[in-house]
């Protein structure tokens, strides 16, 4: 063997032996330069001193090493998005995603967490498709569809709407049909206003199919039928609520009046009242009939229903129209104390006046069927009745 040969024959040793090394020692800086707690110091560090770029420099070069620390990840980026960073957020969960080492679960769960990124930045489509995929995963699927359901109501997408709540209702085992009748009322709504009463009213049939319960289909039911000059049924349809939900009769107590009214049924209008008063009492249906008898009988009469009335359930309601039916006989010197009388009268009324929420208190003039405040369906009342 020459030396050449012997050359020839350590050649491809030496290599190795010094790309040995040199791994070796790379493995060992590797090890020193991002083990765990130093680096995540590090990293902490950076946060506290308001570099949150930086953090995320130094956070995402230790996921490279170790795969353990997934979860601190996820909490970081729910820190940035909850502080309203989102690209940060989305930065990090992207990161996250493209590791191969995620096992299914882990990357799943970083799927929603960047799919709501998304929602927070506007970015619904992206949302939405990210969801969709994973509304199929057993994992987060009840999550993925709750947040599709956030989607599609902001949209006011409510045929979409309604196939996510009849797949969540069977993800959760919950009875989500209330929510089902009002998507659908919120199709009959749209048509309403375009005057295309027969979509409509397919639609309120699909309402009573979700939750025959639902007294917002009966009182868009008997709108149309009003508007379609069919009085008789839209007063049939009002009259539903009474068994739906007597708090929300009073609603209609206007509409009702006036429907008799269309059709000059006096009589039909003072025996309804009367009976529906002595089934259920209620304010708002008292106050409607009082209206009734002063028309029928005149003021004295009205006076007297009210005087009994406020007797068995004294209220601020039936005060205040006892002095109003007062202030229509009164003389020019009693009139002007019945009119501070009646002032501070309003003033305590007030306060049982509008909507409020059972669950979460919020309070408002108008009736929402979805509550601004807890963003729930079907749970704001009239104050009146209560
Ligand atoms: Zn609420």
């Amino acid at each position: 063997m020459n030396a050449t040969d012997l050359l020839w024959l350590l050649l491809p040793l030496a290599a190795a032996s010094g790309w040995l090394a040199a791994r070796f020692e790379q493995k060992r800086h590797a090890r020193q330069s991002f083990d765990l707690p130093s680096a995540y110091f590090k990293g902490l560090n950076f946060l506290l001193n308001e570099q949150p770029d930086k953090a995320i420099e130094v956070f995402m070069r230790v996921l490279e090493v170790n795969s353990d620390t997934v979860e601190t990840h996820l909490a970081l980026g729910n820190l940035f998005r909850r502080r309203g960073e989102v690209e940060r957020a989305i930065r990090i969960h992207q990161n996250l995603i493209a590791r191969p080492t995620l096992d299914k679960e882990q990357r799943s769960h970083a799927l929603l967490e960047l799919g709501q990124d998304y929602l927070k930045a506007g970015l619904f489509d992206r949302a939405e498709n990210l969801f969709l995929e994973l509304a199929e995963i057993r994992a987060h699927g009840e999550q993925a569809l709750k947040l599709l359901l956030h989607i599609y109501q902001q949209e006011k997408e409510w045929e979409k709407a309604i196939s996510i709540t009849r797949k969540l209702a069977r993800a959760s085992g919950k009875n989500l049909d209330e929510m089902i009748a009002h998507f659908y009322c919120e199709l009959a709504d749209h048509d309403y206003a375009r005057k295309n009463y027969s979509a409509a009213r397919e639609h309120l049939k699909r309402a009573f199919a979700a939750d025959d319960k639902c007294v917002r289909a009966s009182m868009l039911l008997g709108d149309i039928a009003a508007q379609e000059g069919k009085y008789r049924e839209a007063i049939g349809e009002w009259c539903r609520i009474e068994e739906q939900d007597i708090h929300y009769l009073g609603e209609v107590a206007d509409r009702i009046a006036a429907g008799f009214k269309q059709l000059n049924d006096e009589q039909g209008l003072y025996d309804y009242f009367q009976a529906s008063l002595r089934r259920h009492g209620g304010v708002s249906l008292a106050l409607a009939f009082a209206d009734v008898i002063s028309n029928r009988d005149g003021v004295p009469a009205a006076e007297k229903f009210i005087v009994d009335w406020l007797r068995r359930t004294p209220n601020v309601h039936g005060l205040h129209k006892l002095l109003e039916l007062n202030l229509v006989k009164a003389s020019d010197s009693g009139r002007n104390d019945l009119l501070l009388l009646k002032g501070i009268i309003e003033d305590l009324r007030s306060q049982h006046l509008g909507y409020a929420c059972g669950q979460c208190g919020f309070k408002g003039k108008a009736l929402h069927w979805l509550c601004p405040g807890c963003n729930r369906w079907n749970t704001i009342k009239p104050v009146r009745e209560e």
